[in-house]
């Protein structure tokens, strides 16, 4: 029987989709349900049918799977942040552990076990950085919170559990600065209003704080009220920044930064290294994730002394410089130049010599170190979701390392190119998931790639 809209039917869940949806068959059609859990057997009501598969939303649920538990946000089933609350969190690991096996295998034609996944013990307050769209929502009020699922709707979530906790304090003291003085909140629709996005920092080892405002202007009403009222009350930070951004874009962040109060940057200590970090420059968001992401990349990239590493996308430096005491240089590339500028900062900050930065696209940068005739004997990659272009691969290949590790926060994507790089005679050899993510539908994962011919 075929379905229709508002019919609703029994299903049971088999699986997990990568977009973090439960998924059921029903008659062998594929029906796509939010918030369900493998295992559950539930009423859904169809809410949309599409020529391959259709989307439901439970209705009841008849029996509940043995890996359900009670989600403990109140936003969890309005806000597009978390997707996991609902489900236990030891079930939640293996899912992701095998979701990266899966991919690596079918799109990736990879024949490895991944490892144990990797996770840290607490799954809450792990995030240093969180970034709040402002808006008004359905009822007039101003909303400060996240995006509802697959919408720009705001749920007005101040208190997120995956932050830290005295993130919402200085979301209020915001928020009532932007109500007295009359500062207006930006509209998406007719691109009018100044506040766009409260983004917010934490070195979670200094325990500084940045607080960046992105405005769609250059200035804020009462500038000098708020930077002394979040000062007095939040003495932790250290950085007070303006990010214009006049775009009618989905990009939360513009290019331009103007800093209102205290340094450019904000510290943080990582693999017992001191790190600087500039409002627009990548930096892991669980740092004690990190950490042990970047033990296993480094025992994955096993340097020795006299070998030389090329670490592309590098962002503010950090795996390449928390490694540089293993081997004789590193060179980072990296295609933000506020990030470069951070690298060589924290080179120096951190007494490291053998360590140079290169503000370039990872493809032409290797196109320039090829004719330099550099042969590094061990390359990182550790790309945004989108992975690496085909000429990169290329070019990298083309550096014939006996090594590639390659981080990636996008399974999908890290197949793809592992299929490529396999074209070049490169096998993945070893894979580990680290749930640098915990509750979201989100895994980073480290791939070892070795020369096989
Ligand atoms: N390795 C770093 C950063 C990883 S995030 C860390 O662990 O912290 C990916 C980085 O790639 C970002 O800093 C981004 O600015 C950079 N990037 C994106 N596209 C790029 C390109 N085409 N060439 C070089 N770097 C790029």
């Amino acid at each position: 029987m075929k379905l229709k809209k508002n019919d609703e039917i029994e299903l049971l869940i088999e699986s997990i989709s990568s977009e973090g949806t439960g998924v059921g068959r029903y008659d062998g059609f594929a029906v796509f349900v939010d918030g369900a859990v493998t295992g559950d057997r539930i009423v859904a009501h169809i809410i949309k049918v599409k020529s391959s598969y259709a989307v439901g939303i439970i209705k009841k649920i008849i029996k509940a799977s043995v890996f359900r538990i009670g989600a403990d946000c109140a936003s969890f089933e309005r806000c597009g942040g978390c997707s996991f609350r609902q489900i236990d969190y030891a079930h939640e690991l293996e899912m992701k552990r095998k979701s990266v096996e899966d991919a690596l295998r079918r799109l990736g034609g990879a024949d490895v076990a991944v490892e144990e996944i990797l996770s840290i013990p607490d799954p809450d307050r792990y995030r240093n950085k969180g970034i709040y769209p402002v808006g008004i929502d359905e009822n007039g009020k101003t909303a400060v919170g996240f995006f509802a699922k697959r919408s720009h709707r705001i749920v007005d979530c101040r208190d997120c559990r995956l932050a830290p906790e005295e993130f919402e304090g200085i979301i209020n003291v915001i928020s009532r600065w932007s109500a007295e003085f009359g500062v207006t909140v930006y509209d998406e629709e007719s691109h009018r209003g100044l506040l766009r996005y409260i983004y917010l920092r934490k070195g979670f080892a200094t325990g500084q704080l940045m607080v960046c405002l992105v405005i769609n202007g250059d200035v804020v009403p009462a500038g000098d009220v708020l930077i002394e009222r979040l000062t007095n009350g939040y003495p932790g930070i250290k950085s007070i920044v303006l990010n214009i951004n006049k775009e009618k874009t989905n990009v939360a962040l513009g290019r331009k930064c103007v800093t209102v109060f205290g340094a450019d940057f904000i510290e943080d200590e990582l693999c017992s290294l001191r790190f600087r970090i500039s409002p627009l420059s990548f930096f892991q968001v669980n740092p004690a994730g990190c950490e042990l992401l970047y033990a296993r990349a480094r025992e994955y990239a096993a340097l020795k002394k006299g070998e030389t590493l090329l670490d592309l996308y590098c962002g503010a430096g950090t795996i390449g410089l928390s490694m540089a005491a293993d081997c004789k240089e590193v060179i980072g590339v990296e295609v933000i130049p506020d990030a470069v500028a951070n690298a060589k900062a924290n080179a120096e900050l951190n007494g490291i010599s053998n360590a140079r930065f290169i503000c370039s696209d990872a493809a032409e940068a290797a196109e320039s170190l090829r004719a330099e005739k550099l042969r590094p004997d061990c390359v990182i990659l550790d790309p945004p979701r989108k992975g690496c272009s085909a000429e990169t691969v290329e070019l990298v290949a083309g550096f014939a390392p006996s090594r590639i590790v390659y981080v990636s926060c996008d399974p999908s994507t890290l197949a793809r190119d592992c299929k490529r790089f396999a074209e070049h005679g490169y096998t993945v050899s070893k894979a580990t998931a680290v749930d640098m993510f915990p509750r979201t539908r989100h895994v980073e994962c480290v791939t070892l790639m070795t020369r096989s011919k």
